[in-house]
């Protein structure tokens, strides 16, 4: 059972499938160029074998004729004409009359002049001369076909090997009355030369098979040596060492880019993983701080509070404490929600002019109070397709900051832009600004420029105030940038996307 489930397991491996389709392709390939190369063959020991008998079909007319033999009371007979001190003639006329036959138009074998025997040799016996009938039909055949059309056949000897055969008609002279003469070659030569090419490619077929494989199996573990080297050292990747990285073999190829792929997903996660770390730190200094000084006005009130007043401070100040608390988890709360998607925008269309111009007027009191001037530039109407609470909670952040950090004296400005590409909405202030090493922090959480605690307090801010802004511009769709010089003033700019433009998605991308 087990070792069929590890069969299951191999066969489904890249490496048997690579091997496998090696295997079949080579043979496929070897099968298929025999096949070609045995038809091949064959046409061309064909085409050998008629060139043969034609041949010898032409060396028959030159050295046979058929004249009336003296010694046989002038019947016409086949002679023979040839140089017999010439071993070459001799040995192309012993050749020729090998596999012959004459025979008068009637299909009877007329006799050769010097032996005094039919003019049809023992092999030509062997493979069977024809029937006068048959004989009779050829001449027939031939005498109504064009001079110059070639007459075949193919016979067999009683040993089976093959025979081609030339046929056709000669005249005697002086005589209008054809004679048939067959001149035949055996070819068992080309079928031995057939049989040793099958043969070979037989043997070779299954060599290739091994071979293929071979090719295959070594191919296939050198393509996958780098996957598997990439799997192990992914494995050994952990939530506590992300920063090792798959090295590359800066072959430029896919492997290479599947390894730098997985390495930037790495990055990603070491990117988050840090992100949820520094997280945990910052929540649990956040809520140790309030936390330890509640215990500590708790502590004063136990052992140290004699009168109902003592009390009654150490009771206030805890009280405080007990209420940044609050406001911590609040906002921690109302933050994760965000950035794991349930809080669902709730978008409407509202008039933005509407919106901002209530916030600002809200914060008329409070910036008259710092003896600050709060001004708004304000288009006629601006509807817009965004969540209302979320927008205004993103104003109310933007501008308790500019009147938390500009000095008396000072003013701060709220514009808004309804543009025909997107709405553009800046509140700039002439306060303290910000440092620039400060700049690209200020959106993360618990983030505060330093100076900022120095006096812990319950005015103090949690440092996520911007976090919750840059949330709820990504929420919208939109952008925000910010612009500050230390000692003249800041200003953010949020752009929003146009009337019905914008994303619905609470994904949160990058960090809040
Ligand atoms: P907080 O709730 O503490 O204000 P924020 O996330 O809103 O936290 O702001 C982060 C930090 O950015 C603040 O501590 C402050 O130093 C700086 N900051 C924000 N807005 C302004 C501004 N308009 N002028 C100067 N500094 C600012």
């Amino acid at each position: 059972m087990s070792r069929r489930r590890d069969f299951a397991r191999i066969s489904r491996g890249l490496r048997f499938r690579l091997t496998t389709s090696y295997a079949v392709l080579f043979t496929l390939i070897f099968a298929m160029v025999a096949l070609f190369l045995r038809e091949r063959l064959e046409t061309s020991l064909d085409k050998q074998v008629v060139a043969k008998v034609d041949g010898d079909w032409g060396a028959m007319k030159g050295y046979m004729r058929i004249e009336a033999c003296p010694d046989l009371d002038n019947k016409l007979t086949t002679a023979w004409y040839y140089d017999q001190e010439d071993p070459d003639e001799t040995t192309i006329v012993f050749d020729l009359r090998k596999i012959y036959m004459v025979a008068d138009q009637n299909g009877n074998p007329i006799l050769d002049c010097a032996s005094r025997e039919a003019a049809v040799s023992t092999a030509y016996e062997d493979i069977g001369v024809e029937k006068p009938a048959l004989i009779q039909q050829h001449v027939r055949e031939i005498l109504a076909a064009s001079p110059k059309q070639k007459f075949y056949l193919d016979r067999k000897t009683t040993k089976g090997e093959p025979v081609k055969v030339r046929y056709g008609i000669v005249y005697a002279e002086g005589h209008r009355a054809p004679f048939y003469v067959a001149v035949g070659t055996l070819y068992s030569d080309k079928l031995t030369v057939l049989h040793e090419f099958t043969w070979i490619y037989i043997g070779v077929i299954p060599g290739a098979l091994i071979l293929g494989s071979l090719l295959g199996f070594f191919m296939a573990a050198r393509a996958l040596k780098p996957v598997l080297a990439v799997a192990q050292a992914a494995q050994r990747i952990s939530g506590s060492n992300l920063s090792l990285r798959i090295p590359t073999r800066e072959a430029g190829d896919e492997l290479d880019y599947l390894t730098l792929t997985f390495n930037r997903m790495i990055e990603r996660l070491e990117a988050s993983f840090q992100q949820i770390r520094q997280f945990s730190t910052d929540v649990s200094h956040e809520l140790r701080t309030p936390i330890t000084a509640i215990r500590g006005q708790l502590e004063v009130a136990l052992f140290t509070a004699k009168t109902t007043d003592q009390y009654r401070e150490a009771m206030f100040n805890a009280l405080q404490d007990i209420d940044r608390l609050s406001q911590i988890v609040r906002a921690l709360l109302l933050l994760s929600q965000a950035e794991s998607g349930q809080l669902v925008l709730q978008k409407a269309r509202v008039d933005l002019r509407e919106v901002v111009d209530d916030i600002v007027e809200q914060f008329q009191i409070p910036a008259e109070a710092a003896g600050l001037k709060l001004t708004a530039e304000l288009p006629p109407e601006c509807p817009a397709q965004v969540d209302r609470v979320q927008i205004e909670r993103m104003l109310t952040n933007l501008l308790s900051n500019a009147i938390k950090f500009t000095p008396e004296g000072g003013r701060v400005r709220t514009v808004l832009r309804c543009l025909a590409d997107g709405i553009e909405l800046t509140v700039e202030d002439n306060g303290r600004g910000i440092p620039t090493e400060d700049l690209p922090h200020i959106f993360d959480r618990f983030y505060r420029v330093a100076g900022d605690g120095a006096a812990p307090g319950p005015e103090q801010g949690l440092g996520l105030g911007l976090s919750f802004v840059a949330w709820i511009v990504k929420a919208h769709g939109g952008k925000i940038e910010v612009d500050s010089t230390p000692g003249k003033g800041t200003c953010f700019t949020i752009t929003l996307p146009g009337e019905g433009v914008g994303s619905d998605t609470l994904e949160l991308v990058g960090q809040a």
